[in-house]
């Protein structure tokens, strides 16, 4: 389903639009008895003080040692996502809107970063768990490598496995000694510090030593500003020279980008980098699809279920297709980036942003569509005006030709022209938007609902993904 998608789009642009007026960063750094210069987080608290997204107590300590609560937690996080915040009516009844964090409670839940326990209540003083730190992190920001770095405590069938890993993969989050985590030990505000800073700032990180460029990029302004944090307000460091190439650590969802040379670190506005146009993948004749950078983006998550129909939910049935598809393309010998692989809501703007962060070379974007319950089949969308339109339109009908094999049984709507946001946007990649089919109509919803229909469906579109490599290498 895509009606909903202007809007969305145009809600981002507030969003985007209301970061840019934050306060200006506070000159007057505070200081605190408790937090010495020697403390094991005085940077990274100093950082965050100066950034407002932490504060000392009334009685001026900021007690370092103190557990984190969870409305603690969703104020801070607020924060530093630049989230509404402020006194609002909740969904929880043990957060009344006359509560300091009501606003941030009801920002992350609505986010789902952080919810509530399912029985109406929030747990507002309850301590958060090192494990929830890291889920909460996960979900407030975009990390996708992961690494073989295991701990002995955290089992790698729990729902913070996942994100434990990503953390400590880019060293954001580092174990005990031992090799043990401590998922279920209650974040101290030390460490909640320490988290959010190299979440924020990859100079931070643990082992900055070990910061590996994602990508080479030039700048393209007679002087860019470096400055300390990823926000037009924060302090400038200093400036790059137009044509100075700079090695790119990390790009955030706010266009913020954080570079730097061997001389100089720090962040820049991604607006003013240009990068290499095409990634250097080495070809194999035999096998197009090898070593492809794919993005499969799973349509709607979240809060936003997208089309419903016969008991389903569009966006199940968008993530449980792409990640058939996603293995079928890995098995290939493809690496693919999924734009989200929980039930988790991105804006289309992000979509696009993590596309372009993992450097691919096609973006599938997978949906089921919605009218009245009559229409049925399969249509596949390309977008015209951007710059790949010609190899969009490719893209798009070797796909649909794919998925209209007898097993499939859907009636062919065609490939379609349409200015989509994530395709529209899409200018540095070939991009694609399939309708699977009609999740409201009778036939079309029950293969939609057969898991043996949804996989024979993904394998057809990595045929098709594949068709599309085929050509780009005989062009
Ligand atoms: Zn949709």
């Amino acid at each position: 389903m895509i009606c909903k998608k202007i809007v969305a789009a145009c809600l981002l642009f507030i969003l985007v639009a209301t970061q840019c007026i934050s306060s200006p960063e506070s000159v007057s750094a505070a200081s605190f008895p408790d937090v010495p210069t020697s403390h094991r987080a005085y940077s990274e608290i100093m950082y965050l003080v100066n950034r407002d997204i932490v504060t000392g107590t009334p009685n001026g300590k900021f007690n370092p040692e103190d557990y984190v609560t969870r409305a603690e937690a969703a104020t801070m996080i607020g924060r530093a996502l630049n989230l509404q915040g402020g006194y609002r009516q909740t969904e929880y009844v043990d957060v009344p809107k006359s509560f300091y964090a009501s606003g941030y409670i009801q920002d992350m839940s609505d986010a789902k970063i952080l919810a509530g326990y399912g029985n109406g209540n929030f747990g507002v003083s309850d301590k958060l768990t090192r494990e929830q730190m890291a889920l909460i992190i996960t979900r407030a920001w975009s990390f996708w490598e992961t690494s073989g770095i295991t701990f002995t405590d955290v089992n790698v069938n729990s729902e913070s496995y996942i994100a434990i890993n990503k953390l400590a993969t880019v060293g954001v989050v580092s174990g005990y000694p031992g090799g043990k985590f401590g998922p279920k030990d209650f974040i101290k505000r030390a460490d909640f510090a320490l988290m959010v800073a190299r979440t924020l700032n990859p100079e931070y990180r643990k082992n900055p030593a070990d910061l590996q460029p994602i990508a080479q990029a030039t700048v393209i302004a007679d002087s860019l500003n470096v400055r300390n944090a990823p926000d037009a307000s924060a302090t400038r460091i200093s400036a790059f020279a137009y044509g100075t190439k700079v090695n790119v650590y990390s790009k955030l969802e706010n266009g913020w980008a954080y570079v730097g040379t061997s001389s100089l670190k720090g962040f820049v506005h991604g607006a003013y980098l240009k990068y290499p146009s095409t990634p250097t993948v080495p070809t194999d004749p035999s096998n197009p699809l090898k070593g492809k950078i794919i993005v499969v983006d799973p349509g709607h998550g979240g809060t936003d279920p997208g089309a419903l129909g016969y008991g389903m939910k569009e966006k199940d049935i968008t993530l449980i297709t792409s990640k058939y598809l996603r293995d079928y393309l890995t098995e290939a010998g493809a690496k693919v980036v999924m734009t989200r692989d929980t039930d988790i809501f991105h804006s289309l703007e992000k979509r696009v942003l993590i596309a372009n962060n993992a450097s691919g070379e096609a973006f599938i974007s997978i949906h089921a569509n919605a009218f009245n319950g009559t229409a049925n089949g399969t249509e596949t969308y390309y977008n015209e005006d951007n710059s790949k339109s010609v190899d969009n339109k490719k893209l798009a009908t070797y796909i649909q030709n794919r998925l209209l094999i007898p097993e499939l049984d859907m009636k062919d709507r065609g490939v379609k022209e349409a200015n989509f946001y994530v395709i529209r946007y899409q200018n540095k990649m070939t991009s694609t938007l399939i309708e699977l089919g009609f999740i409201d109509n009778k036939s079309d919803a029950s293969k939609l609902a057969s898991d043996t229909w949804r996989k024979k469906a993904a394998y057809q579109i990595h045929l098709g993904i594949k068709d599309y490599f085929q050509y780009l290498q005989n062009k």
